[in-house]
């Protein structure tokens, strides 16, 4: 067995056999699989094989949809048969809203290209009669779904894999990790059958290689572990039941009705599919209870869990209900298995936190659907450094180290659980909350704050009277909400509001190696010292990575201030980076300080008159004018009796003031403002209304319209990009040249709804683009969105349309900063 390898790929489920397969494809000589058991003997022998190709996550449809694609090859490629049937996926509504989700689902499957239907109660029973069309409202169908045999995929996988120089090892458990500074020492332990278990021999080897995969599915803790890290992988029971032959349902196959399409009655929280004359239930029911939370016993191999009927009888009978022929028919087979999951159900795709080449690919709870574009997209990043796809939403990193296994169990149960709720775009979801709040959160709540979660953190949504039912004002079209954001809007265009920006990321970098090292690290000029700039951290293929507001406190002292949610993430690119490049610019010192520094943000033409009030200042009237503090400049002043790093920048595009405060003072800086605030009417006011107002300044927003698909060029900003300079990515970003551009577009729309930014863009019957932002415009009354559309498309006064609820919405494309494209009100003096 070689023991020298490019690439050691940890698991033989799906994920990590396609995995090998795919780096193999991407022209890596000497990769190896290690498997502790068998292939397929993880969680991959008992899944159900269902290919649901639509996802709201855009990165995950694509890896579904290139999943699909790529199994209708293998048969050709391998002369194995993974079973393949492509029979559609029948989703179902029993609501007006359920229908409005499908709508939405609808334009944002167009944006990747995914077909689908529309289907009235009518055409579901003309073309399957048996199911009973009782109270639905319709159904949408993507005829390209289906389902597949999960042990012959992997087969076939391993078969392309080994044909492509794969070695694959089955009974080899990798039992520790470490990194030489160069590569990987791997310790492996053969594996021995024993009265049925399987155990460790006393055979040992070490493996070296210069990058790792874990794909361990259920074994993610005992893998971390090993790792030294935290993951919130883990496992929660998932059962699927499979019926006797059903002798109507055979009877109707027989005299050639078509196969049905995997139905799903979402409202009933099941999917079901044909089987040999059968059928097969799968309820996403509640209370499903994790599993293995501190690690896999070692006596649990390819076993299931008991059935536990009781727990999904409600599904069991609406299932009876959707389907009566299913009513006399018994049952055949149960399956009761681990299905890892994710607090957000999505998987951990990417570079482990802290560590040099190693990769994880784990906490996949559609693991059959995803191998494939996850394989594929993975070793893009690995051999190419980056993915065609922004693959930021599934990064490990979006879980910070303030994660615990207490919460993981409580999100992953809940993520279950909500498989089928309605995912409403204003959903916020009830589990672990909650866990990460800032000093003021009480005073927030008690003045009616509706909370959001982001990163983990607690942060005002909106402001609502006391009592206000956030989970029942939740609306596919415009919420309950929408009032308060509005007002709050309003409060900010034509008076002052105050907003909890504590999330943001922050680091401090300083020492003799600071300046050189940033200005290569990021595509603006720096500022001088007491000034800000905003400028970018690009990917190597030239893309954005994190957009950062940079401060310069002294000659080589800087203040990042980044994305709130991405700290994790932001914090382990800027560490590597620093840790690579202190030989070549000399020392400097890093440190995360999030959690140090509360951020309130005070803006809307009267916040200088408010700050006034509270500076301590030899001359208050002056302390705050465009002499003293002018736009995009940065002070230490005293607000009272707080020490505050105020930065002159107004994420809202009105006069203002962000205002970073030692965190334990924030209750004082809060009350000190909101009395002073009291003669100016200031309102209090949440991110809802924040992200609207951000849009009538064309701000471009992390995840949204900036991310690992676009260059900074391509998302329109090139005064930020100083390309007489040299820095990082900068070859890469001009040989992308700009392959679609960021536009923002007012829109006429529907009376009762924004766009979500998920939205599909027309010109005319053409497809052109997609939002990435939408909302609403205080100060143009109407719809605001941003999004993509191609360089020629990018026009200002174009007219374009918007797909919402099935109709085409018209919208124009407007210049950058349709309010206050000239900047007057920031600038305003006084
Ligand atoms: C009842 C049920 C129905 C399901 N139905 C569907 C479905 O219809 N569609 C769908 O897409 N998904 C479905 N799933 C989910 C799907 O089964 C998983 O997402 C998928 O199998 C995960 O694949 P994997 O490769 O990540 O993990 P696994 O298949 O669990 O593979 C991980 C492998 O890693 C090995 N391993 C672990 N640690 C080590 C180590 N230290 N050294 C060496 N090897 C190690 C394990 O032995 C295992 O073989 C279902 C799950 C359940 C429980």
């Amino acid at each position: 067995m070689k023991t020298q390898v490019k690439a050691l790929v940890v698991g033989g489920g799906a994920v990590g056999t396609s995995i090998a397969y795919h780096l193999a494809r991407a022209g890596w000589q000497d990769v190896m699989l290690l498997e502790r058991d068998e292939l397929t003997s993880g969680s991959t022998w008992h899944a159900a094989g269902l290919l649901p190709l639509f996802n709201m996550s855009f990165a995950t449809t694509h890896i579904h949809k290139y999943s699909v694609e790529f199994y209708k090859t293998l048969e050709a490629e391998t002369g194995l048969n993974a079973g393949f049937s492509i029979v559609g996926n029948l989703r179902m509504a029993q609501s007006k809203a359920r229908m409005d989700e499908y709508m939405v689902y609808a334009t944002t499957a167009e944006t990747c290209g995914v077909p689908y239907e529309w289907m009235s109660p009518k055409d579901i029973k003309d073309r399957w009669p048996l199911v009973n069309i009782e109270g639905l409202e319709g159904a949408i169908y993507h005829p390209t779904d289906g389902y597949i045999n999960p042990a012959d995929v992997t087969m076939a996988m391993a078969k392309g894999a080994r044909q492509r120089g794969v070695m694959i090892e089955r009974k080899w458990q990798v039992d520790g990790y470490h990194w030489t500074g160069e590569a990987w020492e791997v310790t492996c332990t053969k594996m021995v059958e024993k009265g049925g278990n399987l155990v460790p021999s006393e055979e040992q080897i070490v493996i070296t290689a210069e990058h790792v995969v874990t794909a361990t599915g259920n074994h993610a803790q005992r893998t971390a572990k090993l790792l030294g890290i935290k993951t919130p992988a883990i496992p929660v029971e998932h059962q699927f039941i499979v019926t006797e032959p059903d002798p109507e349902l055979v009877a109707y196959r027989n005299a050639g009705g078509a196969e049905h399409p995997v139905l799903r009655d979402a409202d009933a929280k099941w999917y079901v599919r044909e089987e040999r004359g059968g059928w097969i239930l799968g309820p996403y029911e509640r209370n499903a209870p994790a599993r293995f939370r501190f690690g896999v016993p070692d006596s649990f191999r390819a076993d299931l869990f008991p059935l536990d009927l009781e727990r999904i009888e409600e599904e069991y009978m609406s299932m009876i209900h959707r389907l009566p022929s299913s009513e006399t028919v018994g049952l055949k087979d149960d399956f009761n298995g681990p299905i890892c999951y994710t607090p957000d159900g999505n998987p951990l795709v990417g570079p482990a936190p802290g560590l040099r080449n190693m990769w994880l690919a784990e906490g996949f709870s559609f693991g059959i659907t995803a191998a494939g574009g996850t394989g594929y997209y993975l070793a893009q990043m690995m051999v190419e450094g980056e993915a065609e796809i922004d693959m930021a939403s599934l990064d490990p990193k979006r879980y910070g180290t303030w994660q615990s296994n207490d919460w993981a169990v409580a999100k992953n149960e809940e993520a279950y659980e909500h498989v089928f709720i309605l995912h409403h775009p204003d959903e916020e979801r009830e589990a672990a909350r909650p866990l990460r709040t800032s000093p003021a959160y009480d005073r927030q709540k008690a003045a009616g704050a509706q909370f959001g979660q982001a990163g983990g953190w607690e942060r005002p949504n909106y402001y609502a009277p006391v009592g206000f039912d956030d989970h029942a004002s939740r609306s596919f079209r415009r919420g309950g909400w929408w009032q308060y954001a509005v007002e709050e809007a309003k409060a900010v265009r034509e008076g002052v509001g105050l907003i909890d920006a504590t999330a943001f990321t922050k680091h401090l970098l300083k020492g003799p190696g600071a300046t050189a090292f940033l200005d290569w690290f990021t595509c603006n000029k720096l500022p001088k010292v007491g000034r800000i700039n905003l400028t970018y951290a690009l990917t190597s293929a030239g893309t954005t990575r994190t957009e950062y507001t940079i401060v310069r406190l002294a000659e080589d002292t800087y203040y990042l201030v980044s994305a709130g949610a991405w700290q994790a993430y932001d914090s382990d690119f800027l560490m590597k980076a620093i840790e690579d490049k202190i030989p070549e610019f000399g020392w400097m010192s890093c440190t995360d300080v999030t959690t140090q520094w509360g951020v309130f943000a005070i803006a809307g033409p009267k916040s200088r008159d408010l700050l006034k009030t509270l500076i301590r200042d030899a001359d208050p009237e002056t302390a705050l004018s465009n002499k003293r503090f002018p736009w995009l400049s940065a002070r230490q002043i005293e607000l009272g009796m707080v020490p505050v790093n105020a930065i002159r920048v107004a994420y809202t595009g009105e006069l203002g003031w962000e205002l970073h405060h030692p965190i334990e003072m924030q209750n004082h800086l809060w009350d000190a403002l909101m009395k002073a605030g009291e003669p100016f009417g200031l309102k209090l006011v949440g991110g809802r209304a924040q992200n609207w107002l951000r849009q009538e300044k064309s701000y471009r927003a992390f995840g949204n319209e900036l991310g690992r698909d676009a260059t900074p060029l391509e998302a329109d900003l090139p005064r930020f990009v100083d390309l007489s300079k040299d820095f990082a990515g900068k070859a890469e970003l001009e040989a992308k040249g700009v392959r679609s551009k960021c536009v923002t577009l007012l829109i006429d729309g529907p009376d009762d709804a924004d766009p979500w930014g998920r939205e599909a863009l027309y010109d005319g019957a053409t497809r052109v683009g997609r939002l990435t932002s939408g909302g609403y415009s205080v100060a143009f009354g109407k719809s605001i969105g941003m999004g993509y559309v191609a360089p020629e498309t990018a026009v200002v006064g174009q007219k374009l349309q918007v797909k919402m609820f099935d109709k085409l919405w018209e919208a124009v494309i407007v210049e950058d900063s349709p309010y206050d494209p000239k900047n007057e009100k920031i600038r305003i003096d006084g």
